[in-house]
């Protein structure tokens, strides 16, 4: 595994202003500082137990992104750190992360992450749930979590015009959030969507952040 080429080749399809994110989740410290050298700096993780294990022997300078699902019993472990945390799908988890960030003396930001594919088994809020969560008074009442956005995955399938129409989806969405609920507020302004098989898409679709795993480290090892 060439990890010093394939970031090379992705990166000669990611503009400028579109955040790579590598996926080193159940890939070992050394590999992951391969990419640190070659330049990476954003770096996820989906397990907070590994991602602990490896922020302390890792640099500084590193920006943790949590793309998991975020177990609330487990966020005062990451709070500390955490850069950005992208996928929160629900008021309890987000009053969860306000709780920790508060104890932890900072602003933790965070993407909601949308229901946008066919499957059941993926997590996210619907268009209504994301709406009521932004108008809940709770929600209105968190000082210690900012909305930077939102997130969503695609189907996993191989039909691309399926994935691109549910890109197209987040993005619109996207659009109609920032102007009705986030107009004054510059710090909404992140799209997390596109991975390995379908980030070129997810680019073409206006994503401003890819989180990219296989085409980076090759396959995961379970
Ligand atoms: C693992 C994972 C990725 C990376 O997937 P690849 O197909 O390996 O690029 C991206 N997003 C989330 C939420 C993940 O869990």
């Amino acid at each position: 595994m060439n990890i010093i080429r394939n970031i090379q080749e992705i990166r000669e399809h990611v503009p400028k202003d579109v955040k790579l994110i590598c996926v080193t989740k159940f890939h070992p410290e050394a590999t992951i500082m391969e990419a640190y050298k070659a330049g990476e700096r954003n770096f996820g993780e989906s397990r907070v137990q590994e991602l602990i294990a490896k922020q302390p022997n890792l640099p500084d300078d590193i920006r943790w992104h949590f793309i998991g699902h975020l177990q609330t019993n487990k966020i005062k472990f990451i709070a500390d750190f955490v850069s950005l945390i992208h996928g929160v799908d629900s008021l309890r988890v987000l009053k969860a992360i306000n709780r920790e960030a508060e104890k932890a003396g900072r602003m933790i930001e965070c993407l909601l992450q949308i229901h946008i594919a066919d499957e059941q088994t993926k997590f996210g809020l619907t268009v209504n749930e994301l709406k009521a969560l932004l108008e809940d008074d709770e929600f209105l009442s968190l000082k210690n979590v900012k909305i930077a956005g939102l997130m969503g995955m695609a189907t996993f399938t191989d039909d691309r015009e399926q994935v691109r129409g549910e890109f197209r989806f987040l993005k619109s969405l996207f659009d109609e959030i920032k102007q009705n609920y986030f107009s004054e507020e510059e710090s909404f302004c992140e799209l997390s969507m596109g991975m390995s098989e379908d980030y070129k898409i997810a680019i073409e679709e206006g994503s401003t952040m890819i989180r990219i795993g296989t085409a980076i480290f090759g396959e995961r090892e379970y």
